[in-house]
């Protein structure tokens, strides 16, 4: 079966889009030699600082690395314990897995798709090093829950703000709550910077020094005219020389590009706007559907800013008359829409039942995820592409 061809852009593909500004920005620092980290690295991260309202962001190379740094940075090891939700990228969970750590899940909560505070606190042990909530869809979790219960444990929480740049949690930025905040930039995100790209924020100058050492091999460099100048004479063999690398640890290699970093200074810029037209197609969505029996549409919590990364809907089989995987199959081979299915609980996948995870862990997860669906939201759907999506879910619904 083929997919009718439509004239919309009703694809998740390609969250963000580039004009003129990011072409010029891009021929500038290529005809520089287009470095890697430079000079419009380190503007992208301090805009991106201010605009998140944080002493510190570094540019990495994506948003898995932003939180694998993090984690890095909080010196996360086997034998530690992190927690996360099961309705994310597989990234948030990883980050931890693969530096040896304990991974569990908490559950989330039925109406926001976040991790559940009340779901929280009887997760943690002495050996929790860190809670990686996910703004998931673009929406903050209730951070003021999360971080008292973090605080009262002497636990870190790490923001995985990957859906969520620029979102807002009464009157705070996604990111700038968390010891780290983490970004993505990929190609579906709300800004992106060539297909990859990712940043760490935070308050705290040492975690800030960890994320910047072990970003680019624990590098230091030495010499008379640094700033990093503590070094003994006699562990400085510079004779006529004038510097000297020292590495004060293995580390990685997580840098951007300054390519990318320019195409990142004007997103940025471009940022409030872009979302402003997910926010507005999300209402438009939303006052297309209400009404319609079955479905479930998202509700932007008080206080927040919903930055619609994913517009999430719920259908139950009986009052929409479809199943999930009905709706998918018809939405796709008889209206030419892609929707998502962002995301089936992590516990299912083999990574995860290879640790010993098995379904009926987490039932509210488990049960969103029978109905759940998302749908394509970017900020170029004109009007008419927004009227044909509603269009076609108002007519498949069977009853
Ligand atoms: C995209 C994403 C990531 C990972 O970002 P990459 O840039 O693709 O590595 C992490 N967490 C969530 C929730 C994401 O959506």
């Amino acid at each position: 079966m083929s997919t009718p061809k439509i004239k919309f852009d009703l694809q998740i593909k390609y969250g963000s889009e580039y004009g003129e500004e990011e072409e010029k920005a891009v021929l500038q620092v290529l005809r520089q030699g287009a470095p890697t980290s430079g000079e419009a690295c380190i503007e992208f991260e301090r805009e991106f600082a201010a605009y998140c309202g944080v002493a510190h962001a570094r540019a990495v190379s994506n948003g898995t690395a932003a939180l694998f740094l993090s984690l890095v940075a909080l010196n996360v090891k086997p034998g530690d314990r992190v927690l996360t939700t099961p309705l994310t990228w597989i990234a948030t969970a990883a980050a931890g897995a693969t530096l040896g750590a304990e991974v569990d899940f908490v559950d989330v909560d039925p109406e926001t798709f976040n991790l559940n505070p009340s779901e929280l606190e009887s997760k943690i042990t002495p050996n929790t090093k860190a809670i990686l909530p996910v703004h998931l869809y673009g929406q903050c979790c209730e951070m003021d829950a999360i971080l008292a219960i973090a605080q009262r444990h002497g636990v870190a929480v790490v923001e995985d703000a990957c859906h969520a740049v620029g979102a807002d949690y009464h009157g705070r930025k996604a990111g700038s709550m968390g010891a780290t905040g983490c970004f993505s930039f990929h190609e579906q995100k709300n800004i992106s910077t060539l297909g990859e790209g990712g940043m760490v924020t935070t308050n705290d100058p040492a975690i800030f020094e960890r994320v910047a050492l072990y970003r680019s091999h624990c590098t230091r460099v030495y010499g008379r005219s640094t700033k990093y100048c503590s070094l003994d004479e006699d562990r400085v063999p510079m004779g006529k020389r004038f510097w000297w690398q020292d590495f004060d640890d293995c580390g990685y290699n997580f840098r951007m590009t300054d390519v990318q970093g320019a195409v990142g200074i004007v997103q940025l810029r471009k940022l409030d706007q872009l979302n402003q037209r997910r926010i507005d197609n999300a209402a438009y969505i939303t006052a297309g559907l209400e009404g319609v029996p079955g479905l479930t549409l998202p509700k932007v919590q008080p206080g927040c800013k919903h930055v619609f990364h994913l517009y999430p809907i719920l259908i139950d089989p009986v009052a929409y008359g479809s199943s999930k995987e009905d709706f998918i199959h018809v939405m796709l081979y008889e209206k030419g829409i892609r929707v998502g299915t962002h995301y089936t609980p992590l516990h299912y996948m083999t990574a995860f039942r290879n640790r010993g995870f098995r379904k009926g862990q987490f039932p509210v997860a488990e049960r969103l995820t029978e109905r759940l669906v998302t749908l394509p939201i970017n900020p170029r759907q004109p009007r008419e592409a927004l009227d044909y999506l509603v269009e076609s879910i108002r007519s498949l619904r069977r009853g």
